[in-house]
């Protein structure tokens, strides 16, 4: 295993949205895990001028990948992010950059690492300095200054999140999906949901897939109602809340996001969001699929 550092950064948009959204994206890589995230800070822009301000952080991964290999997933990840880059230097919706992978040196036209700049720029070295385990290394670099520079930056909604992922039994067959993450790593203020339950089918249940417009369970039972219900019951909870954005469990036929099993209940995945996920995307609500 490889011990990296990021920098993520983002300035338009919802900026708290894509950066969550690539933290998630980034545990989901192939061998990789995200073992450490910052506090997060609102920045002044750096080198272009004219633009919103930053919302920074930096993440510890533990990776079996490569460094081109990294590079390349890190630029996909900005890409389906829709990064849309004008201006060199200039407003984007998620950068992301190798700041270290372990103690390598790299020179090329794609890559270099350390990062050119990170000596240079607080918004990589304060936070870097939050989880960095040899903190000799860039304390250095770090000046008294730097600090009234980045404003710590507190999200101040609740985010809401499919209750399976923190460790609840609330899975069809009395499981969960617990995900590290989201229940130790980024420690955010989390709104509970799980549409199934909310529209009233027990925890104990027989599995159900989408099937055209409606959604059966493997018995062949029609629970098209309860994931409506399950839906609708989501949205109250978190118009209640004040949350608009979700991190919800992919391929289920309520959370599902962009991939459904196709109704077969033969693994089978297909394009197309679960009931409450397309309630969601109607009503605004920006989702987090993992
Ligand atoms: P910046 O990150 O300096 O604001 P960009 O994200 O637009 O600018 O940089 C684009 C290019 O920088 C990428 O295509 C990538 O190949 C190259 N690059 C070189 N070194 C690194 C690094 N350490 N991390 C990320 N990208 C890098
Ligand atoms: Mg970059």
């Amino acid at each position: 295993m490889s011990r990296v550092y990021l920098n993520l950064g983002s300035n338009m948009g919802d900026s708290f949205y894509y950066l969550l959204n690539a933290i998630s994206k980034l545990d989901k890589l192939d061998m990789t895990k995200v073992t450490k995230v910052s506090k997060f800070y609102k920045t002044k822009a750096w080198g272009y001028k004219e633009q919103n301000d930053f919302i920074n952080c930096c993440v510890e991964l533990e990776t079996k990948l490569l460094p081109y290999k990294l590079l390349s997933e890190i630029n996909n990840i900005e890409l389906s992010l829709n990064r849309i880059r004008e201006v060199h230097w200039g407003p984007r919706t998620i950068d992301i950059d190798i700041i270290f992978y372990d103690n390598l040196r790299i020179e090329s036209e794609k890559l270099t690492v350390p990062h050119k700049y990170y000596k240079q720029r607080n918004f990589v070295l304060v936070p870097l300095l939050d989880i960095i385990w040899d903190k000799k290394q860039i304390i250095k670099y770090i000046d008294k200054n730097s600090f009234s520079e980045l404003k710590e930056y507190e999200y101040s909604k609740k985010i809401g999140i499919s209750a399976c992922l923190l460790g609840y039994n609330v899975k069809y067959n009395g499981g969960n999906n617990y995900t590290k993450l989201y229940a130790q790593t980024l420690k955010l203020d989390y709104l509970k949901i799980c549409p199934e339950t909310f529209g009233g089918l027990s925890i104990l249940r027989v599995p159900s897939e989408i099937k055209g417009d409606k959604v059966f369970s493997k018995r062949g039972e029609d629970l098209s109602e309860e994931f409506k219900i399950g839906a609708i019951k989501t949205l109250e909870r978190l118009k209640k809340y004040g949350v608009d954005i979700i991190v919800m469990k992919s391929k289920s036929p309520s959370c599902g996001y962009g991939k459904v099993y196709d109704g077969t209940f033969t693994e089978k995945l297909i394009e197309g969001n679960g009931r409450t996920v397309e309630f969601l995307l109607e009503n605004n609500i920006k989702i987090i699929s993992y």
